[in-house]
């Protein structure tokens, strides 16, 4: 009776449509189901006064420009051999200024 089965009041039913909550980061447009994590990310992300958008830092160069302040040595301590050291960008600067 397979021709009853395609012809049942249940495979005529319309799709139904449905929304879904997420959380998304202000800064870098991620998001998640969980806004917990959301916010977790929010504290460190790249984007949110981090090196991303601080003038100290030249990412794309894998350098800093005019100095950054925070005197910490974040260029990534495991670079690969014969390489210039990449920063290892950090979120949530006290001395992050735009750029
Ligand atoms: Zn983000």
């Amino acid at each position: 009776m397979t021709e009853d089965r395609v012809l049942s009041a249940a495979d005529t039913r319309e799709p139904e449509a449905f929304t879904v909550t997420r959380y998304r980061c202000p800064y870098c447009r991620r998001s998640w189901l969980s806004k917990k994590r959301a916010i977790s990310h929010i504290a460190k992300c790249w984007w949110n006064r981090g090196c991303k958008t601080c003038r100290h830092a030249d990412l794309m160069g894998g350098d800093y420009v005019d100095g950054c302040g925070l005197g910490e040595d974040l260029a990534d301590p495991d670079a690969p051999f014969g390489e210039p050291p990449r920063i290892l960008p950090r979120g949530m600067c006290p001395l992050w200024e735009p750029s």
